[in-house]
């Protein structure tokens, strides 16, 4: 199974934010039920979450990295 590591941006009850927002992290669309992006999870398809959240995207992608790295340089045992 291929692995992927992403960062997925979340509301503040832990769900995914799909939404547009501004720059801010506020919605961009008051009517699409979005409540902000408030943290940037860092999500591995073998482990889940990784870690917490971040309260900023530039925070999770290094973290999402180094996960990616760990995968690449020591595979789980099948
Ligand atoms: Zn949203
Ligand atoms: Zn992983």
């Amino acid at each position: 199974m291929r692995i992927t590591i992403s960062v997925e941006p979340r509301h503040s009850d832990n769900s995914r934010c799909g939404h547009l927002v501004k720059p801010s992290g506020k919605p961009r669309d008051p009517a699409s039920g979005c409540t902000g992006r408030t943290t940037y999870a860092v999500v591995c398809s073998q482990h889940g979450d990784v870690g917490t959240g971040h309260h900023i995207k530039a925070l999770a992608e290094p973290v999402a990295r180094e996960h990616r790295q760990e995968h690449l340089t020591a595979p789980p045992s099948r």
